[in-house]
């Protein structure tokens, strides 16, 4: 995921857009389950300011998701606006990576850390396959939003009512 800056270092104070297409990587949904099915579109205006090439990017793609309720894989589409700041390394002294500056050296920058970054902090923490999913039965494990079970509200395992007594008496 790299940015080609050899036009835009020769002209300070103008801006010059990028355009990349790449795949993203299904390690950053491991944690979710899920996967990438559309590859990353970005499009990116930066603006050499001096010393700090300044971007803005736009970003789309589409996710396949397991419901944290019902387990059915969806479509989840993702389109994020994010913010760049790239200097070259030779500047390192005056600003730090954990202010979110990206290194770079020569007429290349990778910006693959901001834009996974960017994709992480837009992943929902429990995914839905829409909002009123309806889950699935605690007792006879079939998906409520296609079937009514008849399985009894109150037909509560044992088990969970002898640790509840447990509870209170501890209390
Ligand atoms: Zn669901
Ligand atoms: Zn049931």
């Amino acid at each position: 995921m790299k940015l080609d800056f050899h036009r835009l270092k020769l002209r300070p104070r103008e801006s010059e857009e990028f355009y990349l297409q790449t795949q993203g990587d299904d390690k950053l949904l491991a944690g979710l389950g899920g996967k990438f099915i559309s590859p990353l579109e970005i499009e990116i205006v930066v603006e050499n300011t001096g010393t700090i090439f300044s971007g803005r990017g736009k970003l789309k793609t589409e996710l396949q998701l397991p419901c944290s309720r019902c387990l059915r894989d969806f479509s989840f589409p993702l389109e994020i606006d994010f913010d760049l700041a790239l200097v070259e390394e030779s500047h390192n002294g005056q600003y730090s990576p954990d202010e979110g500056f990206i290194f770079f050296r020569g007429e290349e920058a990778d910006i693959r850390s901001a834009v996974e970054e960017a994709i992480f902090m837009a992943l929902p923490l429990s995914p839905l396959c829409r909002a009123d999913c309806k889950g699935l039965c605690p007792i006879c494990g079939q998906d409520l939003n296609h079937t009514a079970c008849s399985c009894e509200e109150q037909d509560i395992d044992p088990r969970w009512e002898k640790l509840k007594q447990l509870d209170s008496e501890r209390r």
